[in-house]
């Protein structure tokens, strides 16, 4: 097993995985055992910072939308500082570093100061989530594209998406940020043309101990989600890839039913 050191003055920014300890990559589980300081987003797991050895500053500069939260300005002068005091740096984000983990932002503050970076991947909420649902986020011949796309407005203003070019029937949609938005994301679709009946599965708290999942339809999105859904971050799937097997199939090749040939 490699070893991995951080250099002094030097940042990586890891992705810490849906929540899961066992999820965490073992980089990233090395990266936490060699930093001297992490700085960590509300959404990495407590099962995840309990790894963080008792002797490392552990700081939370943590973002849920609606609550208070440092802004990503102040986040970036805090590792810059950290890094141009000598200090072996982790920015721990929830899931993948580089997926709507304003990874870009940070890398460029640390450039601009002529701080080295590096990044370790992580597993990210949609693919957490696919897999605890047992449902793959693409589909031969049926779901030929994923679509990551975040949801999340600015505040007072409508979401800007290309509803056209999302509602491809041959696209898996995974919805990142897209609670508060179930509403608009039904019926723009929709109006798009994708079929009301398009399968979509909700899941909440994906891999923690809290994971909740739901089956609905689109047309259906924004009543189970006001329904179903608490306060834990939740992704949306979207798509043909993600109707869950029937029980009557049982041939992995009959997985989903426009396979079946007799059905
Ligand atoms: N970098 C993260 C995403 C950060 S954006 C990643 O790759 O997963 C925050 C959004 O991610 C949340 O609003 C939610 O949509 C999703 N998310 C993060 N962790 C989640 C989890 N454990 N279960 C479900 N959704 C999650």
């Amino acid at each position: 097993m490699s070893d991995i050191k951080i250099e002094r003055g030097t940042v990586w920014l890891v992705g810490a995985g849906p929540g899961d300890p066992d999820l965490l990559t073992r980089k990233a589980e090395k990266l936490i055992h060699a930093a001297s300081v992490i700085f960590y987003d509300a959404l990495v797991g407590k099962e995840v910072l309990a790894l963080v050895p008792g002797q490392t500053r552990l700081v939370a500069v943590g973002k849920r939308s609606g609550r208070h939260s440092k802004d990503q300005r102040s986040i970036n002068e805090l590792l810059v500082e950290a890094a141009l005091a000598g200090e072996r740096v982790v920015r721990l984000k929830g899931g993948d570093a580089g997926i709507f983990g304003r990874a870009t932002e940070e890398a460029e503050a640390l450039t601009a100061h002529g701080i080295q970076y590096h990044i370790c991947p992580g597993i990210t909420a949609a693919s957490a989530a696919a897999a605890s649902a047992g449902v793959s986020l693409t589909v031969r011949g049926l779901a030929r594209k994923l679509v990551f796309v975040t949801a999340h407005a600015q505040a007072g203003e409508e979401l800007d998406l290309d509803w056209n070019a999302l509602a491809d029937p041959k696209a898996t949609l995974a919805i990142y940020m897209g609670k508060a938005a179930a509403a608009t994301i039904s019926g723009k679709l929709i109006r798009a043309g994708l079929a009301s009946d398009t399968p979509v599965l909700l899941i909440e708290n994906a891999s923690l101990k809290e994971e909740r999942q739901f089956s609905t339809r689109l047309d259906l999105l924004s009543i189970s989600a006001r329904a179903a859904l608490g306060d834990g971050p939740a992704v949306m799937l979207i798509g043909e890839a993600v109707r869950k097997p029937q029980k009557s199939v049982c041939t992995a090749s009959a997985y989903n039913p426009h396979y079946n040939i007799e059905g």
